[in-house]
């Protein structure tokens, strides 16, 4: 097949603190995520869609929060490894979609940086990477500032030629 369609969806807890890191970027605000992992939702979302679309099962089966050595780990090192496991199936990924779902923090001064960063990791162009933002207008626990989460989708083709050592 020379195409392959994954979605992915994570969400963490917030708590007070000093910035939350989204795409790679650390963005300075009244909170930090709660997570065994620096917390970043749009990369573990985006990570989930990329096994998904090669039938990897998820993040959890490669990084488990119960493991020492990911205690605390930068996600744009999972992403780096999960685009390795994509390269090492036959695939490149095409176009990635990412929407962050957040009452706070405002991303929009950051997503050019988020753009840049995880197109680095993916090893393709900023062009084929959209990062979005939507707030819930206050409703639920997104609303309350409880958490932040987001979903990915992404396109995977087929490698014209051998990726499966980058
Ligand atoms: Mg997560």
């Amino acid at each position: 097949m020379s195409f392959r369609i994954g979605h992915g969806f994570d969400a963490h807890r917030l708590e007070a603190g000093e910035g939350v890191t989204l795409g790679g970027v650390l963005i300075p605000c009244e909170y930090r995520a709660i997570a065994h992992s620096d917390g970043d939702v749009l990369i573990h979302a985006l990570c989930d869609a990329l096994l998904g679309a090669c039938a990897l099962g998820d993040i959890g089966r490669f990084f488990p929060d119960t493991d020492d050595r990911f205690k605390g780990i930068d996600s744009r090192e999972l992403l780096r490894d999960v685009t390795r496991r994509v390269h090492q199936s036959g695939y490149v990924p095409g176009n990635v979609d990412l929407t962050l779902v957040a009452q706070t923090p405002k991303v929009a001064p950051y997503v050019d940086l988020m753009r840049t960063r995880l197109a680095s990791d993916l090893g393709v162009l900023p062009a084929v990477v959209n990062v979005k933002a939507t707030t819930t207008e206050g409703m639920g626990y997104l609303g309350r500032k409880e958490g932040v989460a987001a979903h990915a989708v992404v396109l995977l083709a087929v490698a014209t030629r051998s990726v499966a050592s980058g």
